[in-house]
């Protein structure tokens, strides 16, 4: 399939999901993830008009951020050590990954630095799978109002992977929880703003994501294929 091909056919699937649950298209913006492929198909997802790239490890996103910073937003959605932070930080445009203090603290000190502001996303262990990074659920309300001092950091939303699941409709679950966390984040004011994005939904996954309000999908395979 060439990527025109599943482009298309991601974007049907995506106005159908938004038709089904009565959302506007331009609710979701798609991600699209590169950590698969090389750095030609990213420019040519870029051409596309896919100016929305996700990768999760600075090595692998270094030559497709450097061809491509100044024509796509870019996103950092794996797991983030501290000491990779300066990699990360003035780079990528979005942190979805935001899941401990210790990493507020160096992403806080380094976008200081740079006098910057870092959107990011509070990664959320939904699922509770021990081999899953994020915050458990309930210790969010008090992890946000830690983030107090770290004025460099925007919380903008929240982030989550659901299990694998065979049957795409048993990760609903999964999503409607971060979706409910969020508004009850809201509904208690916890930040002094209100978090409005939700990203969650994969390959697998983004019909029932979006269904359940998810703002942003992390798209690779699907979309922009997988080489080797
Ligand atoms: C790899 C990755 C994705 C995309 O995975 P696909 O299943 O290929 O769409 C999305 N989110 C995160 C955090 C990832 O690491």
């Amino acid at each position: 399939m060439t990527l025109q091909t599943r482009l298309r056919d991601v974007e049907s699937r995506l106005q159908e999901a938004c038709r089904r649950s009565g959302r506007n298209r331009e609710e979701v913006q798609i991600i699209a993830v590169t950590k698969y492929v090389s750095t030609a198909t990213a420019e040519a997802a870029v051409r596309e008009g896919l100016n929305h790239i996700g990768e999760n490890r600075w090595p692998d996103a270094k030559e497709k951020w450097e061809t491509l910073k100044d024509q796509a937003v870019f996103h950092y959605i794996g797991s983030l050590q501290t000491n990779k932070v300066k990699d990360v930080v003035g780079k990528f445009d979005f942190i979805h990954s935001l899941d401990r203090l210790s990493l507020a603290e160096a992403i806080h000190q380094r976008a200081s630095l740079l006098g910057l502001e870092v959107p990011c996303f509070l990664q959320v262990n939904v699922s509770g799978e021990q081999s899953k990074h994020g915050l458990p659920p309930d210790e969010l309300g008090a992890f946000i109002r830690q983030l107090e001092p770290f004025d460099r950091i925007k919380p903008i939303g929240l982030m989550t992977m659901a299990p694998y699941e065979s049957e795409p409709e048993d990760t609903r679950p999964i999503f409607r929880k971060l979706r409910q966390l969020r508004d009850d984040l809201n509904r208690t004011a916890v930040w002094r703003e209100p978090l409005t994005a939700l990203s969650m939904g994969m390959s697998g996954d983004f019909e029932v994501a979006v269904e359940e309000g998810a703002t942003h999908v992390r798209l690779g395979t699907v979309l922009v294929g997988k080489e080797d």
